[in-house]
């Protein structure tokens, strides 16, 4: 084990984290580590794995072989004998209970926005603060309408989502998200179901929220200017391994591998 510091310093580490369907091994021994209030962008090829990163730490998915750490503490996993007794420092894998309490602390913004279309947007971005976290009516109001102000839809707190565009309702699910107060914040490819028009908008509020929070930020996109603009590092992944890994500005501009450059050309 290293030193406390350094594992409280990291947000989420995959430790030699393997993913296979059947015959088909979609994560390969996947050593990866981002530090608290990093900002990571994966990008590749389509099926190259990066949603499966996502998905394994939203407990989607379970890993096949490996372990993922979040905030320094076991996740994918937990240790033996969790409410009796157990041998110190051994790890099985997490009980459903266990990946419900620890998975609150991690948000997720899908391509599809998944809004209850029965309740209104203030409705819908209460909701969970006040079941899962048990949060007073009262007080998650009033933190939805500041987070539904901070997207730019203070005008629509009482409209149906139904009524809205696409861009708009990302934006809800933005504000949906962040009520749950994450530490990190997963975003799967947020702005490819939207019509072109509307990517700007939905962009422009997550540039916002990197600005204006110190949130941990896990993105797959293929918005290469957004990606360029929000993150710390981008990783390149191919058939569930990273290619490369660097600067945004540095990789984006200089990429060092032929499989980065010919996959920038194509995305470009
Ligand atoms: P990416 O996000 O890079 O496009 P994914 O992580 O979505 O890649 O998928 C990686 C691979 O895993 C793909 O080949 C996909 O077909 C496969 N895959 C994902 N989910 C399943 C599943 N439930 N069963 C079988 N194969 C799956």
């Amino acid at each position: 084990m290293r030193e406390g510091l350094e594992d409280t310093a990291e947000a989420v580490r995959f430790d030699r984290v393997t993913k296979r369907y059947g015959e088909h091994t979609v994560l390969d021994g996947l050593d990866l580590a981002v530090g608290r209030g990093e900002r990571v962008t994966l990008i590749g090829p389509s099926g190259s794995g990066k949603t499966t990163i996502l998905r394994l730490l939203m407990t989607l998915e379970r890993v096949t072989e490996g372990a993922i750490h979040v905030a320094g503490e076991p996740y994918s996993h937990m240790p033996a004998g969790q409410g009796g007794g157990g041998r110190a420092g051994k790890l099985v894998p997490a009980s459903e209970r266990y990946l419900a309490s620890r998975r609150r602390g991690i948000g997720m913004v899908f391509q599809h926005f998944n809004l209850f279309p029965h309740m209104s947007v203030l409705e819908n971005v209460v909701e969970a603060p006040v079941h899962v976290l048990r949060e007073s009516r009262d007080a998650a109001e009033v933190r939805a309408r500041e987070l539904l102000g901070m997207v730019g839809l203070a005008d629509k707190v009482d409209a149906r989502p139904t009524r809205l565009s696409g861009g708009q309702q990302q934006r809800v699910a933005i504000a949906r998200a962040l009520a749950m107060r994450p530490e990190i914040l997963l975003l799967d490819e947020v702005t490819s179901a939207l019509d072109p028009e509307l990517v700007a908008e939905v962009l422009d509020v997550l540039r916002d929220v990197a600005r204006a929070t110190d949130i941990t930020l896990l993105c797959v996109t293929h918005e290469m200017g957004f990606a360029r603009d929000v993150s710390d590092r981008i990783l390149m992944f191919d058939q569930g391994r990273i290619v490369e890994s660097g600067r945004a500005d540095e990789l984006l501009d200089d990429p060092g591998h032929d499989r980065t450059r010919a996959f920038l050309r194509a995305v470009r």
